[in-house]
């Protein structure tokens, strides 16, 4: 069932759930239906046409309602292939959950054969991120404390960047990445799009971190609230 975002911005509300409803590559939108993608779940019908628009989205829905498909959609739909630079970071507490939004997004990007998205996580060697990121990606995924370290190095910049995903942020601030957080945002393009999904909302949280940091680094956030 849909529920409506309380954000005051009522042009966003949709109907229609199918993803033909949205305007996005032809690639794209075919594969999505190879892979069994018919209609969207309700998170990804409240925060796709916002975030579409270039709106940066603020959105909570549990776990398993579709959140990383809704997330990629939105990176991959905006990118420039032909720029061989960090368009998209999307940043996650675990290297586990890192990976498994890697593998969601490759699926995802089955029909854009050039997309090179790269995994950036601690715990693995440094050497062969190294190389990978010689060589060039659209978008990253990783966790931030291995995401600071190449930007310190200056293996990874970020002043191409033009959308920021902030996945699982609860549990990111949970686990005491908020200076981390805060740091790499500091190497991002102020007019970027930052996207923040997680499982719980800011007020539920004891305590109240993720509704501090998200005044901090979103821009009149649409609010998509699944419950
Ligand atoms: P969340 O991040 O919200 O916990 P996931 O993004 O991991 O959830 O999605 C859960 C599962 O739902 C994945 O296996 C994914 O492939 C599938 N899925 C996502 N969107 C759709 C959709 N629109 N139609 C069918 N399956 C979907
Ligand atoms: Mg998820």
């Amino acid at each position: 069932m849909l529920s409506r975002a309380y954000s005051p911005l009522q042009e966003f509300f949709v109907s229609d759930t199918s993803f033909a409803s949205l305007a996005l590559p032809s690639a794209l939108a075919s594969n999505l239906d190879s892979l069994g993608y018919h209609q969207m779940t309700p998170v990804q019908a409240q925060s796709l046409p916002p975030m579409l628009a270039g709106r940066d989205v603020l959105a909570q829905a549990k776990t398993g309602s579709g959140k990383t498909a809704a997330f990629g959609l939105a990176l991959l739909a905006g990118l420039r292939i032909e720029a061989f630079a960090v368009q998209g970071l999307v940043l996650c507490p675990t290297r586990e959950l890192a990976d498994q939004v890697a593998e969601e997004l490759r699926r995802l990007a089955r029909a854009m054969p050039n997309v090179k998205i790269l995994t950036l996580c601690g715990g693995a060697p440094l050497g062969p991120q190294l190389s990978s990121l010689d060589h060039g990606a659209h978008l990253v995924v990783g966790t931030p404390g291995r995401i600071e370290e190449h930007l310190r190095k200056g293996s990874l910049t970020l002043g191409s960047l033009t959308t920021l995903v902030l996945d699982e942020a609860d549990r990111m601030l949970d686990m005491g990445f908020q200076a981390t957080i805060d740091a790499i945002i500091a190497e991002t393009p102020a007019d970027r799009q930052t996207l923040l999904f997680s499982a719980t909302f800011p007020e539920e949280q004891s305590s109240g971190d993720l509704a501090a940091m998200t005044r901090g680094i979103m821009h009149e956030p649409v609010t998509v609230k699944v419950a």
